[in-house]
């Protein structure tokens, strides 16, 4: 099954959820793994299933960076807030860097969000 990770920064997290909504038909398809915060707001604000990882401080970008080393995801959907500075930084580089090692599809805004969720359906 295609299995896709969510993540989004403080700041985004409504633009993720309010995109889980409008995508939920699209979503429900897939395997979904998140961050812990914004898995634990996926679940109580939609209807889908969502595998938790740690939150993004405490190395959850490690987790889900280590599924893309392993080959196990096929899309990464990351809303980062431009605007501030994250104290995990590192791991979040690490995290884009892997995907691109490996070639996994990659969106970090909802423009291309939209593309990849559509694009892994064909
Ligand atoms: P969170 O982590 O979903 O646990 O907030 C996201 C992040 O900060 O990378």
């Amino acid at each position: 099954m295609t299995r896709i990770a969510l993540i989004a920064h403080d700041r985004k997290k409504p633009d993720l959820i309010e995109f889980a909504q409008t995508h939920e038909s699209q979503l429900r398809e897939y395997d979904l793994i998140a961050t812990g915060t914004t898995g634990k707001r996926l679940r109580e604000e939609t209807d889908l299933e969502v595998e938790r990882m740690e939150s993004g401080p405490h190395g959850g970008d490690l987790m889900i960076g280590a599924e893309v080393a392993a080959g196990d995801l096929d899309g990464v959907v990351f809303l980062r807030d431009p605007l501030r500075a994250q104290p995990h930084e590192p791991d979040i580089s690490a995290l884009l860097r892997i995907c691109d090692v490996r070639d996994t599809a990659l969106a970090t805004n909802l423009a291309s969000a939209a593309f990849l969720i559509e694009g892994l359906a064909e």
